[in-house]
């Protein structure tokens, strides 16, 4: 069957052998018959640059890997994602949490400790706690705060939920294991979990590929496109790329770019054959 598929890059930097495997892997599976298109995720505008989007479209080209039009920039999209956000708002799931790095581990310290979600220890939850006029005073007196997801409201919402991996087969979600994701940012009106199941939806994605360590986010990105009532995509999390320390390869292998690879003289063929060999099935 075909499918639509995307490679969703972040322009932190070049493009390393780990993510061009996550493009090919896209591209691979889309076709034929399908489309693969491509998102460039800069929500986070302090990391981010326009450099690296190039850098990151050039060596996909060069690779050989070609997409449908129009490739999606995250940061010309806020207001969808404010919509959403306010969607969520309305229906009385969110919360505003005002709580800095700092104040969170000081709370964890003081309760003797958290529960360890996929993501690290989970949110104590201080912030849900507010009183509705002193969120308000302290919106109004302008202090930071990000928007924050009322996971157990949420769940009891939708109710039990499944997905399904094309290696993994169906899994029930268990999204409360995260605890209250936050849905926006101190720093940028929405954040991964929001802005990705938005536009996964949105750029018409029937399946969705990325590695298999965002596997557990997917509990969340399934429970919030419940909550929006989007469209329900298939995923497939694929093996990611090792060394032979079986380490994962980072951004940190400088290289292991695509850019560097090019400059020592390999072709395209040669790295997509280093590619496919490093995959740790
Ligand atoms: N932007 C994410 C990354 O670079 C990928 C997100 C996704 O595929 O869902 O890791």
């Amino acid at each position: 069957m075909s499918a639509v598929t995307r490679f969703a890059p972040s322009p932190t930097g070049y493009l390393h052998l780990g993510h061009a495997y996550s493009a090919l892997f896209a591209a691979r599976v889309a076709r034929p018959g399908g489309d693969f298109l491509l998102r460039i995720e800069d929500i986070d505008r302090g990391r981010c640059r326009p450099e690296f989007e190039d850098a990151i479209l050039e060596d996909l080209a060069w690779l050989g890997l070609s997409w449908a039009q129009p490739v999606r920039r995250q940061s010309d999209h806020f207001d969808d994602y404010k919509n959403a956000l306010g969607e969520l708002s309305d229906a009385a799931l969110t919360y505003p949490c005002f709580c800095t790095r700092k104040d969170i581990e000081l709370e964890i310290e003081a309760a003797g400790g958290a529960p360890h979600g996929p993501d690290g220890p989970v949110y104590p939850g201080t912030c849900r706690h507010l009183s509705k006029p002193e969120r308000e005073e302290r919106i109004s007196s302008g202090e930071a705060h990000a928007v924050r997801l009322d996971m157990e409201k949420a769940v009891t919402r939708t109710g039990p939920l499944t997905w399904t991996d094309a290696a993994a087969g169906d899994i029930t979600g268990r999204p409360e294991r995260f605890g209250d994701v936050v849905l926006a940012r101190k720093d940028t009106p929405t954040s991964y979990h929001l802005s990705v199941t938005l536009d996964d939806h949105i750029q018409g994605i029937t399946l969705v590929t990325r590695g298999t360590d965002l596997f557990e986010a997917t509990d969340v990105h399934r429970l919030l496109q419940e909550l929006l009532k989007l469209n329900v995509p298939t995923y497939h999390h694929h093996p990611l790329l090792t060394g032979d320390d079986g380490k994962r390869f980072a951004k940190r292998d400088k290289s292991l770019t695509i850019r560097e690879l090019r400059a020592r003289g390999h072709s395209p063929d040669d790295v997509i054959k280093m590619m496919d060999g490093f995959v740790n099935d």
